[in-house]
């Protein structure tokens, strides 16, 4: 038998108990945005890792929710020399709206090789699927075959708003040879797929405030209306065409190379499955405007209102002029823009514009990443995977999503890949969140199986690495 059916082999035998520590984890209702459960949490995070033997820290002393650290030291048979880190966080996003899932989101249920719950996508699964794989590898091997360390924070779902001062403080204690970021999965054709980036994130809230209270509709015959203003102050924001207006929003993006743009333009992207996915009522912006979907996804940023509050919106009539407006936008970045930057933008916009009125805070903001793609570690995990997978594997410059992967980048110097046990399906922040188990046992298996490598392939091709800061 080879090292991949040993592990494989190893992997299905405790399985069972894989997934009841899976089960246990998600029955925490974690969230962050509420404040909700974190010691309780963090208690079943350091409960996982003792179990392995493994050391742990809990870091708290820069405020903010507790940053989980792990070290499990290469076996006997390994090597000290490397270590690789995961990035993982133990906080979930809101399970709302509750009468839109088929199971209570705290309590994990099985169907149809599913396993449903508030967070198992994004991220718990991800983080037991790779202590299983530390398991596996202690069963098959005797140990790790390198230094592994781990960072689990408890504010991802809330931007990490504290995570900065902690990654600067304890960089020695974090510093790696690379990193495995903290979610992946397949995609639509099952096949893998990961990426070697992220995109940044400037979100903001925007305030009308027009009188103290709420007012008669009739005396909009001379009274300002808060709601009318803020519409209109974000429909100069953008046009029709799904063009940013903001004057200095793109300043700074820094141009993707030649072989970026040519991975990005054989990245899948299946149109009608999209529709399909989410219901869509309307043709994608990018073919109405025939645009690559691939390139805006990757090499875009964005401007998205995520929510709009003002006056009345029960049932029936009810004839109000709203004292306030209020709207939630975020902007996805792209490497070379500040969200800081973008902020000022923003609020000058408005000022050009005559809202003056409107009061726009930042509630949170990270620059975007890429990794080189000329590092061994990133030709090691596509290898890897596809041994374990048998597929196609397929990665990305960067995601479209967000995470604090910026600060790594800067603070530990390492490339960074992205992959994890979802699924085209797994409705990440959404209600009904579900991972394939068949997924979550092979996401194991490849944790474990590119491990073993991970080592060599950085030793071999150590004269070529070059890291640029
Ligand atoms: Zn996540």
């Amino acid at each position: 038998m080879n090292q991949l059916e040993k592990l494989k082999k190893a992997v299905n035998e405790f399985l069972p108990t894989s997934i009841e520590n899976l089960q246990g984890y998600l029955s925490i209702p974690t969230v962050s945005a509420q404040n909700k459960s974190i010691s309780e949490t963090v208690e079943y995070v350091v409960a996982m890792i003792k179990d392995l033997k493994g050391e742990v820290k809990v870091l708290d002393d820069l405020g903010g929710n507790p940053v989980v650290y792990a070290f499990f030291a290469a076996g006997d048979q390994g090597d000290a020399s490397k270590t690789l880190l995961f990035y993982n966080h133990y906080d979930v996003q809101p399970p709302e709206p509750l009468n839109e899932w088929d199971s209570n989101p705290f309590e994990p249920t099985i169907k149809d090789g599913k396993l449903f719950a508030r967070g198992v996508a994004d991220n718990k699964g991800d983080l037991v699927a790779r202590l299983s794989a530390i398991k596996a590898l202690q069963k098959v091997e005797g140990g790790v075959p390198c230094n592994i360390k781990f960072l689990i924070e408890g504010e991802e779902e809330i931007g990490s708003p504290n995570l900065e001062p902690y990654l600067k403080k304890y960089r020695e204690l974090f510093q790696a040879d690379a990193c495995i970021w903290e979610f992946g999965g397949k995609d639509d054709k099952d096949r893998i797929s990961m990426v070697a980036g992220i995109k940044g994130m400037a979100y903001m809230e925007l305030t009308c405030i027009g009188a103290e209270i709420d007012m008669h509709s009739s005396v909009g015959a001379y009274v300002d209306n808060a709601a009318w203003r803020l519409v209109l102050a974000l429909g100069t924001m953008k046009n029709q065409q799904n063009e940013i207006l903001v004057d200095g929003f793109f300043d700074g993006i820094k141009e993707p190379t030649e072989s970026e743009k040519q991975v990005v333009a054989n990245l899948p992207f299946d149109e009608k499955a999209i529709a399909r996915l989410y219901g869509l009522k309307r043709a994608l912006i990018t073919s109405r405007k025939g645009v690559d979907p691939r390139e805006a996804m990757v090499f875009h940023p964005t401007m998205t209102i995520c929510g709009l509050e003002s006056g009345y919106t029960g049932e029936g009539a009810k004839t109000v002029l709203p004292k306030k407006a209020m709207a939630k936008i975020d902007c996805r970045l792209v490497p070379g823009q500040d969200p800081n930057y973008i902020f000022e933008c923003i609020k000058k916009h408005l000022l050009v514009h005559g809202f003056d009125d409107i009061e726009v805070k930042l509630i949170n903001g990270q620059k975007a990443y890429r990794s080189s793609f000329h590092h061994p570690f990133i030709d090691h995990v596509i290898q890897a995977a596809k041994e374990v997978y048998k597929n196609d594997v397929i990665l990305a410059p960067n995601s479209a999503g967000t995470g604090p992967m910026y600060i790594f980048g800067e603070q530990l110097c390492l490339p960074i890949v992205s992959t994890g046990v979802g699924w085209a399906g797994s409705k990440a922040h959404a209600p009904n969140e579900s991972i394939r188990l068949q997924d979550f046992e092979e996401g194991i298996v490849y944790i474990a199986y590119m491990l073993t490598g991970f080592s060599d392939a950085l030793t071999e091709k150590k004269d070529t690495v070059v890291i640029k800061k």
